[in-house]
């Protein structure tokens, strides 16, 4: 990395002072690791698939049948979820501890490790017992003292991108728990908001330039979410594959078996047809472009 990186905003002084775990040590080095078997930064490139938000048992149970069919190495879901608006139904609402349960059962079942997302800190100890990975949401990307409580659990930790974010204060969020003693850190792009997202595309814009951005001046894997930045099922697969192609370390997509009566979110899960294409036509494009495969 030299100082020529466009827009300037990361700097030679920044990559020694501000944030020097997280930065390369020089070009060729990148973090490899092993979470619950799967390699992150080889040769598969790890897919995380599920719903939105651990709804019930029962789809919990099919999901995680399915999506181990279809290979996928992750099962996600929300039993603590930030929602943007806090009147729901009770029908709606966040299953929490059961949840948690379910998600467990589900992992017992299918052999399946799970990711899933904690936005306290008291909660950390009992998503711990269960999830494989942590995810740290968006919204929590600079909740520091959150960070530190995370990183101190030393379980491996997904820490997603703020949608206002820029590429910096990502890398000095990510910085925080690597201080903290915790190596297995994967970072996600899940969308930022850009100057009229919502006349020219919708809620989020993804932003791909961040995939090659980020493994120039960081060793740590960085995964795309294109569910969250797309917002719109039609487009998932596009922006899957173009996440792949821009290099991307692993794919995190929204599965529902029937996916316009998800409780979150509805316009954004892909069904189990499209998942199995999407799987398919994503290992293709691991392997015409980077010599990388989905499975
Ligand atoms: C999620 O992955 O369920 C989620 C809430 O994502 P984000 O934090 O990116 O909005
Ligand atoms: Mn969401």
């Amino acid at each position: 990395m030299d100082n020529k990186f466009p827009g300037k905003d990361i700097s030679e002084e920044d990559l020694k002072n501000k944030f020097p775990l997280v930065a390369k040590k020089n070009k060729k080095h990148k973090s490899k690791f092993t979470i619950a078997g799967v390699e992150f930064g080889g040769e598969i490139i790890p897919t995380f698939a599920g719903p939105n938000m651990v709804e019930s048992r029962e789809l919990i149970m099919d999901i995680a049948k399915n999506i181990k069919k279809n290979n996928c190495h992750f099962l996600r879901g929300g039993a603590f979820k930030p929602l943007t608006f806090p009147y729901r139904s009770k029908k709606y609402n966040e299953t929490r501890e059961m949840g948690i349960k379910w998600l467990s059962e589900a992992k017992s079942k299918y052999n399946i490790p799970i990711i899933t997302e904690v936005m306290e800190e008291k909660f950390l100890p009992l998503v711990c017992e269960v999830a494989d990975i942590i995810q740290i949401g968006s919204r929590n990307m600079q909740n520091y003292p959150f960070l530190i409580a995370c990183a101190k659990t030393n379980k491996p930790l997904m820490l997603k991108r703020h949608y206002g974010s820029s590429l910096r204060d990502w890398l000095g969020a990510a910085e925080y728990i690597l201080k903290n003693g915790n190596k297995k850190l994967i970072l996600c792009e899940r969308g930022v908001v850009a100057p009229h997202t919502h006349k020219i595309t919708s809620r989020f814009l993804i932003d791909l330039q961040v995939v090659p951005a980020a493994q120039d001046i960081t060793h740590l894997p960085i995964i795309v979410d294109p569910s969250h930045a797309t917002f719109w099922r039609p487009w998932v697969k596009s922006m899957a594959l173009a996440s792949v192609a821009a290099g991307a370390d692993g794919i995190m997509v929204e599965v529902h078996p029937y996916p316009n009566k998800a409780f979150v979110d509805p316009l954004q899960p892909i069904n189990y047809k499209e998942l199995k294409d999407l799987m398919n036509s994503m290992n293709k494009v691991a392997k015409a472009s980077w010599s990388r495969k989905i499975y």
